[in-house]
């Protein structure tokens, strides 16, 4: 880090506590995850210099022999580790995924059927605010508010009804695992394209742990960041027949050059996904998730959806007292890092939800006894989030398991 500390050392120092905040907290956001060295060295690399249009062998610009193979290494690995089709590994992120995937084969006013967003749906599953709500005709599907979970029957009848040109599924906020083949089999009724959005679980589908939806789904995109554990970025995979659409919408369709560093890092976290360490990882996150859920769930909290079949937790803190935010709060305060969020039963700005991921913890080896521990120290925390002198012991013992565990060794 010499160089940055000669051009800046002001950023330096951020970089430094920002990485002592990483090996000195607890990481359960479910939308993030701790990568392997190799692909952040990878991601400050001079791959970073090479402007890119076009695709390996039809580029707008020269001296591109060494970039086609990687971006051909990461395309045929995801291809392989998914049993896709066609892969395009230039997405910015996720969201820039779902765009070039919704441009691909709609048009301006289509109609689409998405997950509402308060039951776990995404913001470019047609929120008000996001551009593809001013883009597309969005309705949406829920949950049952019973059970938490999806309302396939709802959601056929909701299909009848509008006839959407495309049905997404996939989400944000949902920890149980989502039917695909009935999703097509509702798809193909109406005559709609079937997307499936599977940012989150993505790390767990390529292990193998879950269903795949890649055999069901004309398109299927992910995010490689998340349970991934590939660095930012996004993936698209879809059918044969769709590949050109895909490419085009991607480039020139929605993105200019791509960062080609960070195409590596896709490349080599499809290969490590390959191997027993990335498989155990994943095989811990979906353990602790549900280890986790057990243990609050015997403390009296309520798991959204009745548990959890991925490594997303989903715990309604409002019997507790307290809203999501100020679980979210008192938690950061003792250093276990979550996130509010909206659950079902929300309807006004108040998230009374808290989200858990149990990626992170996995990554840097804690599990079991550490995972009972934690949930003992969250109910603790919440129960007591008024008293200074019990969440100072709180993050004392959240600090003593980080430096048990640390995340970079
Ligand atoms: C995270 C996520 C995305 C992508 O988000 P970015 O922040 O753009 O990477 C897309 N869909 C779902 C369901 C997600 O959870």
């Amino acid at each position: 880090m010499n160089n940055i500390k000669h051009d800046d050392p002001q950023i330096l120092a951020l970089i430094l506590q920002e990485a002592e905040r990483i090996e000195n907290t607890i990481d359960l956001v479910a939308s993030e995850t701790h990568m392997p060295k190799s692909i952040l060295e990878e991601m400050g690399s001079v791959l970073n210099h090479k402007t890119i249009e076009g695709y390996p062998g039809k580029r707008y610009h020269a001296g591109c022999e060494h970039v086609d193979v990687i971006e051909n290494l990461a395309i045929d690995r995801m291809k392989e580790l998914f049993g896709a089709e066609h892969a395009n590994v230039q997405p910015h992120t996720g969201s820039s995924a779902n765009f070039a995937v919704y441009f691909s084969v709609l048009d301006i006013g289509d109609k689409v059927l998405a997950m509402e967003l308060s039951h776990g749906g995404h913001l470019t599953h047609g929120h008000f605010a996001s551009m593809t709500s001013k883009s597309f005709s969005f309705q949406h599907y829920e949950v049952d508010l019973e059970t938490e979970l999806i309302d396939y029957e709802a959601l056929a009848k909701k299909a009848e009804e509008f006839k959407p040109k495309m049905i997404v599924a996939g989400a944000s906020s949902y920890p149980r695992l989502i039917d695909y083949e009935k999703f097509s089999k509702i798809a193909k009724s109406v005559d709609a394209y079937f997307f499936v959005d599977m940012a989150h679980i993505a790390g767990l589908v390529a292990a193998k742990l879950i269903p795949s939806p890649v055999e069901y789904a004309d398109f299927v995109s992910f995010t490689t960041f998340k349970t991934m554990m590939g660095g930012r970025g996004g993936v698209i995979l879809c059918k044969k027949e769709y590949a050109d659409a895909v490419d085009k919408a991607v480039f020139p369709g929605t993105q200019g050059t791509t960062a080609v560093s960070n195409i590596a890092g896709k490349a080599t976290i499809a290969k490590l996904a390959q191997e027993s360490n990335f498989i155990e990882v994943q095989r811990k996150t979906m353990t602790s998730a549900k280890l986790l859920a057990k243990n609050l769930a015997e403390k009296g909290y309520r798991i959204v959806g009745g548990g959890t079949d991925t490594h997303q937790v989903v715990v309604d803190v409002t019997a507790k007292g307290l809203s999501g935010s100020q679980a979210e709060n008192t938690l950061e305060s003792i250093g276990i890092i979550t996130n509010r969020n909206y659950i079902p039963k929300d309807t006004g700005r108040r998230a009374s939800g808290l989200r858990l991921g149990t990626g992170p913890i996995s990554v840097r080896g804690i599990e079991d006894d550490y995972v009972v521990q934690i949930a003992n120290i969250i109910d603790k925390a919440i129960m007591n989030y008024e008293n200074e002198e019990v969440l100072d012991g709180l993050k004392k013992d959240i600090l003593s398991i980080c430096k048990e565990f640390p995340v970079y060794k």
